[in-house]
């Protein structure tokens, strides 16, 4: 029996549920559709459409333009529903099978250990010195460039 954690549920949650359905259960008279222009629910949005909702690769997410801000369906749960999304997570999570619970937990796990170490490029003396002479017209851009791959 797998113990899954806070951000797991959250995951879970975010990917298994509409947010359509979750803004339309919200607001009934919403008019909510991916791909269009809508009145933002998460702040007080009257006179033209702040927000739009998108699918992303794994789950529905909406970005309101006047807030800057991304919103997922665990934030529309808690913040227009006012429920606990982790509680939302668990019902979800307990519905799945012993081995979807291990898919879930394995197609996920590979994203905090796999994070790329990004080695810096080792920056010659060469590189340097096109760069200076960039810098001061002494070269053009393709040259740098040529230097910059040669060396990589
Ligand atoms: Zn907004």
């Amino acid at each position: 029996m797998i113990k899954p954690s806070p951000e797991l549920l959250k995951l879970l949650v975010n990917q298994k549920m509409s947010l359509v359905k979750i803004l339309k259960k919200a607001n009934p008279s919403g008019l909510y559709e991916v791909g269009r222009p809508i009145y933002c629910p998460f702040h007080e949005n009257y006179h033209t459409p702040a927000a739009v909702i998108y699918d992303d690769k794994d789950s529905q997410r909406l970005w309101c333009f006047s807030e800057r801000k991304m919103y997922y369906v665990s934030d529309a749960i808690n913040l227009l529903l006012n429920q606990n999304p982790y509680d939302i997570g668990l019902i979800l999570w307990n519905r799945l099978t012993p081995l979807e619970q291990q898919q879930f937990v394995d197609s996920h796990s590979h994203s905090s250990f796999d994070v790329p170490v990004v080695e810096k490029t080792k920056v010659t003396k060469e590189f340097e010195e096109a760069k200076l002479k960039f810098r001061y017209g002494q070269t053009d851009c393709i040259s740098l460039l040529k230097t910059y791959i040669l060396n990589l």
